[in-house]
């Protein structure tokens, strides 16, 4: 539809990748943006934070997209991250150890990968066959960048081509198989508790083949120096593009005229104008308390009634004085079984997962590590807690020395060498981000919803003009290059709405 364009502003509600990509693409295509943002600083989930001289990093794990040969790179190239991070490669993405000292080890490459899981359970060699074929069925959804030889790219996107027609009721079985049906198949307990819980148990298998094929092409890796570094270069490529951010801004109110927003009221009163609105911030709180709930739907209020969310989570950092160079590095840490079960929040674990940044050096001084502990956990059970300050207090507290206790099992003599123990909460990630129940991904992809993944959330609410929303809310999974392009997508949208070309620039 064509649209009328009087001067072109842009007000986006939140500086998280999502927002912070709307303004950078924005101002590619000359739109006068502006962000609000209620924090004081940039990135929203990609974030960290500084305890006694230990940095505490509250998001990434792997980047998609950091190979230069992939197609995806190109964004990081527009918006500044690719030039500027330095990206490293683990061997591994995870291990999981019994009682008994047996260690199922996940390996970025598949041959390796495969080796491994028939020597560990040859009683499983067919499923381990089937997983592994499922993990090559993903290939060739990384498509070539530019820097691949023009006939390897052309045969890259015929074998693209190629599983969509061929492959396309096996694609469908992966998507419509949850990690947990899938964990069920496997006789070696070992293996059947590594599937259920490497993953989460409700998502899609689909998106763990996905992201151990981008492993394997070494297209997930890790950006030295972690979250905030990357959150700081988007600010950066936005504000030297001449965009404008404020900070400390939270946004109550957007106003809306004859059924078009006009406006956001913040929350001590000021009030600021715009052609378009876009908020990139938390999902809920945009349609329900920005907007009451006028301009929903059925439709838009079905996720949020039905859908399940990434689970919101107890994060808890722990600054030791100790190195870990015997210890492998991995993408996501490793999981081992505990004496005895203990309930730690709101739930008896008998096993916890600890990631050691013995990968990036620039997290702890010399001589000292980070390793970082994430549980699961329910958001009420929080909720309750909430406006006894106290017995919130304490019982972080209580989960910071259990965590020790539990570290002490695995690294006998460790609790004489930390330094710090931070917990955070799903209260904690609301309260910094504003997101729904503390959840850390949004929308979680499991078979009963994946047909959502294909056709995409719309970008706009019924009934409302003038108004856009991106971010992960509306674009099931999250995650970060998913933002970056959830912001793109939308500009590109306003560009045809304008009929004007889309156009992108790199640094
Ligand atoms: C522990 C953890 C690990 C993760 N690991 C990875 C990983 O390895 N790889 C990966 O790709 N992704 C990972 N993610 C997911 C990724 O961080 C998120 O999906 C992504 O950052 C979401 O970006 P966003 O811009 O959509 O939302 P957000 O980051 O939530 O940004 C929303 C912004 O809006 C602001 N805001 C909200 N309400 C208001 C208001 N009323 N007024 C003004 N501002 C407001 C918030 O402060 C925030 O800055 C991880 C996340 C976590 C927490």
């Amino acid at each position: 539809m064509k649209k009328e364009v009087t001067d072109n502003s842009i007000i986006i509600i939140g500086a998280g990748f999502a927002g912070l990509a709307a303004g950078i693409y924005g101002r590619m295509n000359g739109y006068k943006t502006r962000i609000f943002e209620m924090h004081d600083k940039p990135g929203g989930l990609c974030t960290s934070w500084e305890r006694n001289g230990y940095t505490f990093d509250g998001c990434i794990h792997w980047l998609v997209g950091s190979s230069p040969l992939s197609a995806f790179h190109s964004y990081w190239e527009e918006v500044g991250i690719a030039q500027k991070s330095e990206i490293i490669n683990m061997d591994e993405y995870m291990r999981f150890e019994d009682k008994d000292g047996r260690t199922v080890i996940f390996y970025s490459d598949i041959d390796r990968l495969k080796q491994h899981l028939l020597a560990f359970s040859p009683q499983d060699s067919v499923l381990i066959n089937e997983f592994i074929s499922g993990i090559r069925l993903c290939l060739p959804f990384n498509q070539a960048s530019k820097q691949v030889p023009l006939l390897r790219r052309i045969s890259k996107k015929i074998r693209l081509g190629f599983t969509f027609l061929i492959k396309g009721k096996t694609m469908q079985k992966w998507m419509k198989t949850s990690a947990l049906d899938f964990a069920e198949r496997f006789m070696d307990p070992l293996l059947r508790e590594a599937f259920r819980e490497m993953w989460i148990p409700e998502f899609s298998m689909f998106f763990m083949l996905f992201t151990l094929a981008y492993l394997h092409e070494k297209n997930a890796g890790y950006p030295l120096g972690g979250s905030m570094p990357m959150s700081k270069i988007l600010e950066d490529r936005y504000l030297k593009l001449g965009g404008e951010i404020n900070y400390k801004n939270k946004v109550e109110k957007i106003i809306v005229k004859d059924n078009r927003a006009v406006g956001i009221r913040l929350t001590d009163g000021a009030e600021y104008s715009a052609e378009r609105i876009i908020s990139a911030a938390d999902g809920y709180s945009t349609i329900f308390k920005m907007l009451d709930g006028r301009f929903a739907d059925e439709k838009t209020r079905e996720p949020y009634e039905k859908w399940p969310i990434f689970n919101p989570l107890i994060f808890i950092s722990v600054g030791v004085a100790r190195t870990f160079r015997e210890e492998p590095l991995t993408v996501s840490g490793f999981s081992y079984p505990l004496k005895e079960p203990v309930k730690i929040g709101d739930a008896v674990r008998e096993r916890v997962w600890i990631h050691i940044y013995n990968h990036d050096p620039s997290m702890a001084p010399e001589g000292k590590s980070v390793m970082i502990v994430m549980l699961n956990s329910v958001y009420d059970y929080w909720k309750e807690m909430a406006d006894d300050k106290d017995a919130y207090m304490k019982e972080k507290k209580q989960i910071g020395s259990a965590i020790v206790e539990i570290l002490e099992q695995r690294f006998p003599g460790i609790s004489e060498q930390i330094e710090v123990v931070d917990v955070a909460s799903p209260l904690t990630f609301e309260r910094y981000t504003g997101n729904w129940q503390g959840s850390f991904e949004g929308w979680l992809i499991t078979p009963s919803n994946s047909n959502v993944f294909m056709k995409r959330m719309p970008q706009q609410l019924p009934g409302l003009e003038n108004f856009y929303m991106c971010g992960q809310w509306i674009e099931p999974g999250g995650g970060l290059p998913t933002g970056i392009m959830s912001g793109r997508r939308l500009i590109q949208k306003l560009c045809r709405t304008d009929n004007k070309k889309f156009r992108v620039s790199k640094m």
